[in-house]
C-alpha cells in the first residue's frame, strides 16, 4: 500500500528514499519491526486503522506493519504505482492474484515459469477456474477466449526461458477492448528494465526471490498496480497468511537500495556474453533480448530501458552436451534460481520445465540443450573466460 511516492525522482532515487518514512528515531533505512501486533492508546484509536479511515499498524499478518509498509511504499515508486503488496513468495503473490481476479477465467499468453503454469494447468482447474494457455502465434484467438468479459490476462516478457518478447502495449489494448485485466510477472526485466503499468497493463507480479532481493538470500513477491484494482486482493493474501516476516521486508528495502547499480551492471555483463557466445562454434544459438539479429529485438528497444541479465544458449550435440557444459562450468553456480549477484546456470528441460512433456517443450521451443544463464556481478572477462573453458571440452 502507499502513494505514488517522488514520480520525479529517477529510479536509483526512488529505490533508496522512502518518501513515506516516519521512523520517529530518524532511522534513514528501513528499520525492522519485528512484532506481531501493535499497541493502542485507546479503542477509539484501533478503531480507526481497523476500519481504514487511518492507515497505521495492527497485525503484521494484515500487512499492517512499518517495515512491511515501508518496503511497499519503495516498490510502488520502483513500477510508478499508486500501490504495492509484498507476499511471502513470487507464487504467494500469483495465487493470490488469481484467486482475487482470475475467477471467471485466466488466459495464459507465452510461457511462463514452470510453477506458474503447475498452478494453472492443474490446480486452478481443480478449483473450477477455466485456464487457457496461447502462444504468440495464436494471440488472433485471445478475442473469443475473453468473450463474456471480467477474465485475466497473465504474461511474463521477456519470458522464460526462451526470452521471447510480448507486446505489452498491444496485449493490454486487446484485454481492455474485450473488459479483461493485464498482469504482467515483471521479474526477468525488473522495474529498472521495464515498467509494464507505463505500458498499459493492469498488475505488475515480482518473484522478489529474484532480482528485487538480489543476493539469493530471501524469498518473497509483490503485486502492485492502481490501489483499487489491488484492494479485492488484500482479504486473499490475509487470509491465506501469505505475509513476507518483518525480516524479509527489511532485508528487501535493504536489497532495493542497490537495484539499479546491479541491474545496470547485470544488463552490461549479459551483453558481452551473448556478443562473445554468438560466435562460438559450440553454440547454436543465442537467445538475448540485446542482440541486434533476435527476433524480438525491436519490441525490447521499444519497451525495454534495458535487455537485462537473463540469456538461454543452446549448445550444440544436445542434452548430454549440455549437461556435460553446466557441470564444468565453476563461476556460473548449477542452481534453478536467478537474479542474484553470483552467476547461475541451469538446464530448463531438466529443472524448471521437466514436468512439461518433451511435445510440449519443444512446441515452446525449449530445447533439451538450452542452458540459462542468469549473469551476476563477477568481472565479465572471468564469465566469458570461464563459459570457454567449459564449452571447449567436447561431450
Ligand atoms: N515468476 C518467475 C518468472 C519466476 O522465475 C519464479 C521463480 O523462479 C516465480 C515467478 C516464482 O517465484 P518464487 O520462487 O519467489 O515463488
Amino acid at each position: 500500500m502507499s502513494d505514488t511516492p517522488h514520480p520525479s525522482y529517477a529510479l536509483a532515487t526512488r529505490a533508496i528514499h522512502d518518501p513515506g518514512c516516519t521512523d520517529p528515531h530518524g532511522s534513514p533505512h528501513v528499520p525492522i519491526y519485528n512484532t506481531t501486533t501493535f499497541a493502542f492508546a485507546a479503542t477509539a484509536e484501533l478503531l480507526e486503522v481497523v476500519e481504514g479511515r487511518r492507515t497505521g499498524s495492527l497485525y503484521t499478518r494484515y500487512g499492517l506493519n512499518p517495515t512491511i509498509q515501508a518496503v511497499e511504499r519503495l516498490l510502488a515508486g520502483l513500477e510508478n504505482a499508486a500501490a504495492a503488496w509484498v507476499f511471502a513468495s513470487g507464487m504467494a503473490a500469483a495465487s493470490a492474484l488469481f484467486f482475487a481476479h482470475g475467477r471467471q477465467g485466466i488466459v495464459c499468453v507465452g510461457d511462463a515459469y514452470g510453477g506458474t503454469l503447475e498452478l494453472l494447468s492443474t490446480q486452478l482447474p481443480l478449483l473450477g477456474i477455466p485456464t487457457h494457455f496461447l502462444s504468440t502465434a495464436e494471440l488472433p484467438r485471445l478475442g473469443g477466449l475473453l468473450a463474456g468479459g471480467g477474465k485475466l490476462v497473465f504474461c511474463e516478457s521477456p519470458t522464460n526461458p526462451t526470452l521471447e518478447l510480448i507486446d505489452i502495449r498491444a496485449l493490454a489494448e486487446q484485454s481492455h477492448a474485450h473488459g479483461a485485466r493485464l498482469a504482467v510477472d515483471n521479474t526477468f526485466a525488473s522495474p529498472i528494465n521495464q515498467q509494464p503499468l507505463s505500458l498499459g497493463a493492469d498488475f505488475v507480479l515480482h518473484s522478489a526471490t529474484k532480482y528485487l532481493g538480489g543476493h539469493s538470500d530471501l524469498t518473497a513477491g509483490a503485486l502492485i498496480g492502481a490501489a483499487g484494482l489491488l484492494a479485492p486482493v488484500a482479504p486473499w493474501r490475509k487470509n491465506l497468511g501469505s505475509l513476507p516476516a518483518p525480516e524479509t521486508a527489511a532485508l528487501l528495502a535493504r536489497s532495493l537500495r542497490t537495484l539499479e547499480v546491479r541491474v545496470s551492471r547485470q544488463n552490461a555483463t549479459a551483453q558481452a556474453i551473448a556478443e562473445a557466445l554468438q560466435k562460438h562454434p559450440r553454440v547454436v544459438r543465442v537467445l538475448y533480448p540485446g542482440l541486434a539479429d533476435f527476433p524480438g529485438h525491436a519490441l525490447a528497444r521499444r519497451q525495454m530501458r534495458g535487455f537485462g541479465g537473463m540469456l538461454s544458449i543452446e549448445i550444440a550435440g544436445g542434452e548430454s552436451a549440455a549437461r556435460a557444459v553446466a557441470d564444468r562450468l565453476r563461476l556460473f553456480v548449477l542452481a534453478p534460481s536467478l537474479g542474484g549477484v553470483e552467476s547461475l546456470v541451469s538446464q530448463p528441460a531438466l529443472t524448471s520445465h521437466r514436468d512439461l512433456a518433451p511435445a510440449e517443450r519443444a512446441r515452446r521451443g525449449i530445447s533439451d540443450a538450452l542452458l540459462r544463464l542468469s549473469v551476476g556481478l563477477e568481472a565479465p572477462a572471468d564469465l566469458i573466460a570461464d563459459l570457454e573453458q567449459a564449452l571447449s571440452v567436447s561431450a
